[in-house]
């Protein structure tokens, strides 16, 4: 473990109150600061394993089941039964279930064939058979008891993963393209920082405690896919005019109800500076950081009230001790969509196959049957994407084939329709405790409605399906954005339903969708409306322009 950086001054004038412990406000100031100063959250793993998982769910204190499980994985999951209009009226106690989602973090998404099959398998003995790929290359498991924890915690780190520091106030999983390494146009491969941060600072006490969560991104992809502009930190591989290949340093993106893109701070990273400036951000994170009131307390309020300018310099005076050289922007993406899906070439001649599960929901059969394919075909490697997407790598040429009839014949779609292949959905009112909506069923039906009326469809479009105000499967930036809420239908009956953004995007014209006054959908109305919009785009549109453009 290193020792964090340490603020050089402590004199910077700040607006009083906001909870920053380099200003002296050491006192808690809600109570989730409270239980995070009462005993870290890694603390929570030993009474896991001593107390428990052997006195089972009702000896859990509540302040580790709803606050510090949170450090290694662990969520209550939604009661059943409980309809939407709920969510905001019972108190948590009401809402949770005695069984737990669990999410194994994938660092790069990066998964060798051991690895894949221990999730499979404990799928299939804790978790009732459910897996699903999350946008932030995750696997989450539901249906945990706190019994099998321990089992499952010695499972996966005999193959070398991890659920530590997986939710909570903590840096969760630091996405990295799946192609890194193999992409013959690759800026960089982002690999060794990704394992040299993992390694040196998650499992950290210096940076167990933070504000809220900090999601990291390193990548030289130059399809852009790891959504740098979204993430609290991000490394966005670039070369310098020197020819230097390097990283340019993005902060303070995240979207939830505020939604901001984070801000370069025109720095040129070296790939041996990563992980120091990785912790000096976040330091500075740690220490500035508004902890007074949770729906401020993500690092992009403190970039959005000091700006970029200023940010750097207290990085480089007070947490690096040395400037970092200016550097070059990012080129923009290569053009169309930013996933991976589809069978393309890699550097060393081999084949990359990228599929689309529906809405990124698998189980541990598929899983085996996963790894069953990649085996045969010679394959070693799998990866996961931030678009609940899956990658096998190194297929060599005569064998590509074979792959893609195995794939497709699991229904896992390696030539998919737009519809499968860009629409994503979040948890929803299945598991989580905040949804107020249904949303992977909802989105899995909505796929077919719409690949059966628009069959010709191929534009690049994204869906992206939320169960509530949170963000989590990233409609601000999405085609056609889905946020649940109830609303009334004509029978005046409160329904399940979505407030509708249009036109968002990232990229080369990055921008969030607009949230149209009065535009909602029930969820029964939704294949109608968006057939009616995607046709209207279709007769209208110009040569060569996109649904967002
Ligand atoms: Fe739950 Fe809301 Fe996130 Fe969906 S967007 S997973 S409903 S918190």
């Amino acid at each position: 473990m290193t020792s964090p950086p340490r603020p050089a001054n402590r004199h910077h004038k700040r607006p009083r109150g906001e909870g920053q412990w380099a200003l002296g406000y050491r006192e808690p100031l809600n109570k989730n600061e409270e239980n995070k100063k009462n005993d870290d959250g890694l603390n929570v793993r030993q009474r896991i394993i001593d107390v428990y998982s052997k006195r089972g769910f009702d000896s859990i204190d509540p302040a580790d089941l709803r606050g510090r499980f949170r450090w290694f994985g662990l969520y209550t999951q939604r009661k059943p039964g409980i309809d939407g209009g709920k969510t905001a009226i019972l108190e948590p106690e009401e809402l949770d279930d005695r069984y737990f989602m669990l999410r194994v973090r994938i660092d790069g998404g990066r998964l060798n064939l051991a690895q894949l099959r221990t999730i499979a398998d404990i799928a299939n003995r804790y978790a009732r058979g459910t897996a699903d790929v999350t946008d932030r290359q995750n696997i989450q498991l539901h249906w945990i008891e706190v019994e099998s924890v321990p089992a499952i915690w010695e499972a996966l780190e005999a193959v070398g993963l991890s659920t530590m520091e997986a939710c909570g106030d903590t840096p969760r999983v630091m996405l990295g393209c799946p192609l890194a390494g193999i992409d013959a146009d690759e800026v960089i491969d982002a690999t060794p920082q990704i394992e040299d941060t993992v390694a040196r600072y998650i499992g950290d006490p210096a940076y167990s405690n933070l504000p809220r969560k900090f999601k990291s991104a390193m990548s030289g992809c130059p399809a852009h896919c790891t959504v740098h502009e979204i993430n609290d930190i991000a490394f966005v591989g670039v070369v310098n005019e020197q020819g230097e290949k390097g990283f340019d340093l993005w902060v303070g993106g995240g979207l939830s109800t505020n939604p901001m893109l984070g801000k370069r701070l025109g720095t040129f990273v070296r790939p041996e500076q990563v992980h120091e400036v990785w912790a000096g951000v976040i330091g500075i994170f740690r220490d500035y950081g508004y902890r007074r009131l949770r729906h401020r307390a993500r690092i992009k309020f403190l970039v959005n009230d000091w700006g970029p300018e200023k940010f750097r310099e207290i990085l480089e005076k007070e947490y690096l001790r040395f400037p970092l050289p200016d550097g070059p922007a990012p080129e923009p993406p290569r053009g169309g969509r930013r996933d991976h899906v589809g069978v393309h070439k890699q550097k060393n001649g081999d084949f990359y196959v990228g599929f689309a599960p529906k809405v990124g929901r698998l189980d541990g059969d598929r899983l085996n049957l996963i790894a069953d394919i990649a085996e045969r075909y010679g394959s070693d490697s799998v990866r996961t994407t931030v678009e609940q997407k899956m990658v096998i790598l190194d297929i060599a040429p005569d064998k590509v084939d074979g792959v893609v009839a195995d794939l497709e014949a699991a229904d896992l779609q390696v030539n998919p329709s737009t519809f499968r292949r860009q629409t994503m959905a979040c948890t929803g009112i299945e598991y989580c405790k905040l949804a107020i909506v249904e949303t992977k069923g909802l989105a899995s039906d909505l796929i077919d409605e719409l690949e059966r009326r628009l069959p010709g469809f191929t534009d690049p479009l994204t869906i992206n399906v939320n169960g509530c105000p949170n963000s989590c499967a990233r409609i601000q930036v999405a085609d056609i954005g889905l946020k649940g809420q109830l609303i009334t239908n004509e029978g005046g009956e409160q329904v399940e339903g979505f407030q509708i953004h249009l036109g968002g995007s990232l990229g080369v014209n990055p921008g969030f969708g607009r949230k149209v006054r009065g535009l909602k959908a029930t969820a029964g109305e939704l294949p109608d409306y968006i057939e009616r919009v995607l046709k209207n785009f279709q007769s209208q549109k110009d040569d060569g322009e996109t649904f967002s453009a």
